[in-house]
């Protein structure tokens, strides 16, 4: 499996990835708590795919305003292709229909897509007719196999597919109150200077502190420009304007690579929350 070992793997390391190399898997299979809540967030995934239009300094976001990223928002983008069961399990003949189809020529000279939903409901032929395709891939064929639950898919399958867990990152992070806290100040601005001491006594308190937590905040922003999250850190969030985000991002890039030199590191976080709050000091 392509998997990390480690349960930390997560969907954003996977787009990182996706979107720095330019290396597009073929197939993947997303783990997803609940079909109906995560399927907004497997669209966006897809326009991730697709778009164009990505912007210079938040490329990891798909534009959601260019004719693909309409299409796919009004589900009418024609290369996109999603498959669900049909009664109680999902069969071969729907993925003979789905193989026929792809063999006509794109319209967009873009990335076609299929999405199975509740991928763990493939019978045993259709299972064995999706392993032909993972076998041997066309170029720009993306397969996305969505599940609540991977390891119900033969393993033959999952050995072929790069498996992403969507929750994963919230699961790590959600209910750490260091990262919601420090979230909430630096959305604030004004609580961020009233609480200074207690961030660099309690939470930012050394250079490896400070790049871990801040590594996970800039995450939690990109996730939450790319999949608007409603919750409890989605909902601090909202009292900000997406360009302030797309801003703090950027600062907190900044100052991750200045944390690589050797700075002073009070200088640096004092020059770091200047920064935020607007203003800037040299480090
Ligand atoms: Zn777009």
């Amino acid at each position: 499996m392509k998997e990390s070992s480690s349960n930390s793997y997560n969907f954003f390391s996977m787009i990182d990835k996706i979107v720095d190399a330019n290396i597009i898997s073929h197939a993947y299979i997303i783990q997803v708590n609940n079909y109906a809540e995560d399927f907004l967030l497997i669209k966006n995934f897809v326009k991730l795919l697709l778009c164009k239009e990505k912007k210079k300094y938040n490329d990891l976001l798909s534009c959601n305003k260019c004719n693909l990223c309409s299409l796919v928002d009004l589900n009418n983008y024609p290369d996109l292709c999603i498959i669900e069961p049909d009664g109680k399990d999902i069969k071969k003949q729907q993925l003979l229909s789905l193989q026929k189809e792809f063999q006509n020529k794109s319209m967009f000279d873009n990335k076609r897509i299929y999405i199975l939903k509740e991928a763990d409901k493939l019978n045993e032929f259709a299972a064995n007719a999706i392993l032909k395709f993972l076998e041997e891939p066309s170029d720009n064929i993306i397969a996305i196999l969505v599940t609540v639950n991977r390891y119900k898919l033969p393993e033959t399958i999952l050995s072929r597919c790069q498996v992403l867990n969507i929750n994963s990152i919230i699961n790590d992070v959600l209910y750490n109150d260091e990262i919601i806290n420090l979230i909430k100040f630096i959305c604030d601005g004004e609580s961020l200077f009233i609480n200074y001491n207690y961030i660099y006594e309690s939470i930012l308190f050394d250079k490896i502190a400070a790049r871990d937590k801040l590594k996970i905040i800039e995450k939690i922003f990109i996730e939450y420009l790319t999949f608007k999250n409603n919750d409890e850190i989605g909902k601090i969030l909202l009292t900000v304007s997406n360009d302030i985000i797309i801003r703090f991002i950027l600062i907190i890039e900044r100052y991750l690579k200045m944390l690589e030199y050797n700075v002073n590191y009070k200088l640096w976080l004092d020059s770091f929350f200047a920064s935020l709050l607007g203003g800037e000091i040299d480090v």
